[in-house]
């Protein structure tokens, strides 16, 4: 049985990456040493990073003015990095608030300075983006951030805020890599690796050079980005391993067609799922504004919610597995990332009309 796995994060891979790292797990081009096993400052390993990271610049034009981090903390310690780093003597930053993650985000952010909240979708269960005309942004913020990708209530930008000279910082955990963006408007990228780039404990950050050097009184050495961007991700010992996968992952994706052909898939693969939603008379529904749905991640309820239990242990027999939602939401979330196959996705909508027709 071919097994789909639907979870948010740590996340389905690509195959052929894995694969390829199995045939490369215990004697990588010949240096009879897993990648595990070498020195972060061997000749080997300084060249996987290399590598990866010009292989992500490639992919996502990054301009030559934003250094590329390869972090440890996931993006849950950007969320303190960010003010430490970037409120440089600024009194106050702004916060969009769409969701868990951006909460999250914003109450971190508190502990360094104040936090303005330009707009909030809170009214209607976080379940869309607020229109840009209804946010109060100043004009005198540090930085303004948003989360492009809501990861627990499915709910993704179709647009790019315009933070006129106030850098933009996106959290792009759930949707890096899966459309592509114009860097140069952004101040600060970050994303955790364990969706659509690899392993958990790689955290990526590309940041505007003239943004770093500036942190609060008392930031840690590790905490600044001065101190990754001054040693190549080496001012310690980076996660070898993710960064050796993340590689992989970036060389898979340009021999595919890079992120403009990955978006084209993305696209096929969500709307066939919202498709058999909307199609279902009301069996299925998703919460979030058209307009807003997700690409990443999917989530739906069950007209009847006592029929969540039985769903999801028939998904699970079919090997559609990890589609139960996120506790704080209920019901369903598919997390479609870019190593799901559309195959993946056909599976599962025949399961949902399926049941949709036994249950219905
Ligand atoms: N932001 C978003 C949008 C996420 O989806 C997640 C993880 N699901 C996080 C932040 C937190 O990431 P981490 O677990 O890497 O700290």
């Amino acid at each position: 049985m071919t097994i789909y796995n639907f979870s948010a994060g740590p996340a389905v891979l690509p195959k052929e990456v894995l694969q390829q790292a199995q045939a490369e797990m215990l004697d990588w081009h010949g240096s009879g040493m897993s990648v595990m096993e070498m020195s972060h400052r061997g000749k080997e390993f300084m060249g996987i990073a290399a590598e990866a990271e010009a292989d992500l610049r490639e992919l996502m034009a990054i301009p030559a003015n934003y250094k590329v981090l390869f972090l440890q903390g996931g993006a849950s310690q950007q969320f303190a990095m960010i003010p430490m780093n970037l409120l440089r003597g600024k009194a106050s930053a702004d916060y969009l608030n769409t969701g868990e993650w951006s909460k999250k985000a914003i109450s971190e952010a508190k502990k360094y300075g104040a936090v303005n909240v330009v707009a909030t979708s809170a009214d209607k269960n976080f379940s869309y983006v607020p229109d840009f005309s209804a946010w109060r942004c100043d004009a005198d913020a540090a930085y303004l951030h948003f989360t492009p990708n809501e990861t627990i209530g499915g709910v993704e930008f179709n647009w790019l805020p315009d933070a006129g000279s106030v850098p933009l910082v996106a959290d792009m955990s759930s949707c890096i890599l899966s459309r592509p963006i114009d860097v140069s408007k952004y101040g600060l990228i970050y994303a955790g690796a364990q969706k659509n780039i690899g392993p958990a404990g790689l955290t990526i950050v590309i940041v505007r050079e003239d943004l770093i050097g500036e942190v609060v009184a008392g930031t840690p050495t590790m905490l600044d980005y001065k101190t990754h961007a001054d040693n190549d991700s080496m001012y310690n010992t980076p996660p070898t391993y993710g960064i050796y996968i993340a590689g992989l992952v970036f060389k898979m994706l340009k021999r595919n067609g890079g992120i403009a052909a990955m978006e084209q898939t993305n696209i096929a693969k969500a709307n066939l799922l919202y498709a058999a939603i909307d199609a279902s008379n009301g069996f299925y529904n998703c919460p979030v504004a058209i307009d807003n749905r997700s690409r990443m991640n999917i989530p739906f309820t069950l007209k009847d919610a006592a029929l969540d239990g039985a769903f999801v242990k028939q998904a699970e027999a079919r090997g559609l597995l990890q589609l139960k939602g996120h506790r704080s939401v209920g019901g369903m979330r598919a997390s479609i990332y870019n190593a799901m196959p559309l195959a993946g996705v056909a599976a599962l909508v025949e399961f949902m009309n399926e049941f949709a027709a036994n249950n219905g």
